[in-house]
């Protein structure tokens, strides 16, 4: 089912990476690897409309008009799991900054608590992308984007690996104008919360704990 503002990165590369790191035999060493592999993957798409400015470059024939990104931009990656896409979008954007978010959900109310907030003061003229591998019930990542939203930001984009209905519903619901990048959107919730058929919990999986 198509979602508006919701962008799913088919690439062949990007799928076959994603089947590799959902089987339950991948140690914590081939995850992290392949997902930060699709990380970096995924930022070409998510980068593709920013805007360039004119810079002139010296070839060693001749002088040009270049183009370079004409924005800073932010990482936020929500603590702990967005973590584990960090080092991908920094491989292709080593001057980008990174803010913190600190979001755990309570695994009663499945409610999200907010515990840490640390962001760049100039955020709110970056490109920012705010980053958590599940996009589960959508509790986190709204909570993350009412935060941001408070912070300034006016214009951000989601990146995740795989997201649920659910939480794309819930996302929205709140923040429609937000666009959602991810590999893959499968079929729905468990009572836990988690995505089926899902990678079991990515933080974990990332961690080795
Ligand atoms: N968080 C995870 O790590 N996995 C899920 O399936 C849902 C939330």
């Amino acid at each position: 089912m198509p979602f508006d503002n919701v962008i799913v990165i088919d690439h062949p590369v990007v799928q076959t990476k994603l089947s590799e790191l959902r089987e339950t035999s991948a140690d914590h060493r081939t995850f992290r690897s392949l997902l930060n592999q699709i990380a970096s993957l995924m930022i070409y798409e998510v980068s593709r409309d920013w805007p360039t400015e004119e810079r002139m470059v010296q070839t060693p024939l001749e002088k040009m008009s270049g183009r370079v990104l004409c924005k800073k931009v932010t990482l936020v990656p929500i603590l702990r799991a967005g973590l584990g896409m960090s080092d991908g979008v920094l491989a292709i954007l080593p001057e980008a900054r990174l803010g913190h978010l600190g979001v755990y959900r309570d695994e009663k109310t499945l409610e999200p608590v907010s515990y840490y907030q640390k962001l760049p003061p100039d955020i709110a003229d970056t490109e920012v992308l705010l980053i958590d591998p599940m996009l589960a019930t959508g509790g986190s990542g709204s909570a993350a984007i009412a935060y941001l939203k408070k912070a300034g930001v006016r214009t951000m984009r989601f990146i995740c690996l795989v997201a649920a209905p659910e939480g794309i519903k819930a996302l929205h619901a709140q923040h429609p104008e937000v666009p959602i990048y991810c590999a893959a959107v499968d079929r729905q919730l468990n009572d836990k919360g988690y995505i089926l058929p899902g990678l079991g919990d990515a933080g974990d999986r990332i961690f080795g704990t």
